[in-house]
């Protein structure tokens, strides 16, 4: 668990420095509008979709380096993807982050994500993790705001 979460920091801290797809998206057709009242994240996710495929998808906002990092890499991980593999990482990621510390980790989608599994020993900071994979499902499902309270 100790390698997992260095490498958990190392992620966090590179993704934090430098997050990936942080732009608007000028041709997105779906976008939302997330909030973390708690910590005080808030960004904004952006999704260009074609034929049910996620052709490209950015995020801005601030937020506390989970809340980024996350959100950086929830861009890359849906980059590409089909509607319904969207909804089976959302669920995954989802059920990862608010399960059990103590029970092992089964999903095979998830890849790098898994390291995220660090959080369910911080249950304050699960909303931070979570809070751009809700936006981005928000925005596929033409919601246009979410609050994680
Ligand atoms: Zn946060």
């Amino acid at each position: 668990m100790s390698e997992l979460s260095e490498l958990y920091q190392q992620v966090i801290l590179d993704h934090n420095k430098k997050p990936r797809n942080f732009r608007k998206l000028e041709h997105a057709n779906h976008s939302a509008e997330g909030y973390n009242p708690l910590c005080g994240d808030q960004l904004t996710v952006y999704l260009e979709l074609e034929n049910d495929s996620v052709k490209d998808v950015s995020f801005e906002g601030s937020g506390c380096a989970i809340s980024k990092a996350a959100a950086s890499m929830m861009t890359q991980a849906v980059k590409g993807k089909t509607k319904p593999q969207v909804e089976q990482l959302f669920q995954e990621f989802h059920t990862m982050v608010t399960g059990d510390p103590e029970e092992e980790i089964e999903s095979n989608q998830l890849g790098h994500l898994k390291i995220f599994a660090g959080v369910r020993e911080f249950p304050v900071r699960v909303k931070c993790a979570t809070l751009s994979w809700h936006t981005m499902h928000a925005a596929l499902n033409n919601q246009e705001i979410v609050s994680t309270e």
